[in-house]
């Protein structure tokens, strides 16, 4: 049964986030009391911000906000971990005390407001509500291009992501228990969430501009998570070399033939058909034994992540 006023957690990782705090606190105090004050959620929810070893005072932002207002909380990681540790540790810190997470940036990038239309697909029935930008109309033309082509990259490399979802989303008590489950150390949240199952919803919101502070994900950054997504979710970089395996080898027939003509037309000097072949047929051989290779890799590690092979939302046994 779902609670009429669930206790949330608004958890949003931090990294040298020192000038963008003074502003997050300020807009999310506002909302927090005002959702609390429409009865939306109950008054022991709060903003749990996570400090990522930030290299400036960050962490002493948290501590000035929790002193002031017990509605701020705070975690500090030992060191440095990336935007989706951080996150991971705020969502198993908060599903402790929370009925309900949701995760956000700190520089509020994501329209705020959109909480309140997660909050009522969680009521209609939602484990876990997807954040989806509708528009990038303030993104540079630079940043869209490579933010969308990063989505139908991931989709055409065999990755089962939400287009234009990132890491805002709602995540119940039970969606929080599946994502526990999932034991992988090469984490790529886009990719699990999708995997725990459950009903799920989809939020519209605007994405707005950085109003301080500066991106931590240039091109560079978001190539090499990109990567990290299709490395740790698809083995279809591997069937690929398969396929071009079994290319090769199909061409090395077309190749043995046109080798004949020649030969047999007299254009051939001696002992060039031989090399000619050699060289297709054994390569191709080469790509197909790497590809297969590849496919037995491809199942050990698969096996390595130990993900949860099911997860039981209910049973009917009297
Ligand atoms: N972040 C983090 N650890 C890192 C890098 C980033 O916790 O190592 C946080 C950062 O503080 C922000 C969120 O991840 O709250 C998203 O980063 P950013 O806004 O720079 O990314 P963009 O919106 O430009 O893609
Ligand atoms: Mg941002």
């Amino acid at each position: 049964m779902k609670k009429n006023e669930p206790i949330l957690y608004l958890v949003i990782p931090c990294y040298n986030e020192e000038e963008m705090l003074n502003i997050t606190t300020k807009e999310l105090t506002k909302k927090m009391e005002q959702l609390i004050k429409k009865k939306l959620i109950s008054n022991d929810s709060k903003v749990l911000y996570v400090n990522d070893g930030s290299k400036d005072k960050t962490w002493e932002k948290i501590e000035e906000a929790h002193k002031h207002n017990k509605i701020f909380g705070g975690v500090k990681l030992s060191r440095n971990k990336g935007h989706q540790n951080a996150l991971l540790a705020g969502l198993m810190t908060a599903k402790k005390y929370a009925d309900i997470t949701i995760s956000m940036d700190a520089d509020l990038q994501d329209d705020i407001n959109v909480i309140d239309k997660m909050l009522e697909e969680y009521k209609n029935g939602a484990e876990i509500v997807y954040g989806v930008r509708s528009s990038r109309k303030k993104d540079t033309f630079f940043k869209r291009f490579t933010a969308e082509g990063f989505y139908k990259f991931m989709k055409i490399m065999g990755v089962d992501i939400v287009f234009n979802h990132a890491d805002c989303r709602l995540m119940s008590k039970t969606a929080l228990e599946g994502l526990e489950s999932f034991k992988e150390v090469n984490l790529f949240l886009r990719g699990i969430v999708p995997q725990i199952g459950y009903k799920t919803g989809i939020a519209y919101y605007e994405r707005n501009e950085r109003v301080a502070g500066e991106s931590k994900y240039p091109l560079k950054e978001m190539l090499k998570f990109a990567w990290e997504g299709i490395s740790s979710f698809s083995v279809k970089p591997l069937k690929m070399i398969t396929n071009v395996g079994f290319i090769m080898s199909m061409l090395s027939f077309i190749v043995l033939i046109y080798a004949l003509i020649v030969k047999l037309t007299g254009r051939a000097v001696s002992g060039w058909t031989f090399i000619i072949c050699s060289i297709w047929l054994v390569s191709g051989i080469q790509m197909l034994s790497l590809g297969i290779i590849g496919e037995y890799i491809g199942k050990i590690y698969n096996e390595t992540k130990h993900r949860p092979r099911y997860i039981v939302e209910k049973e009917l046994i009297d």
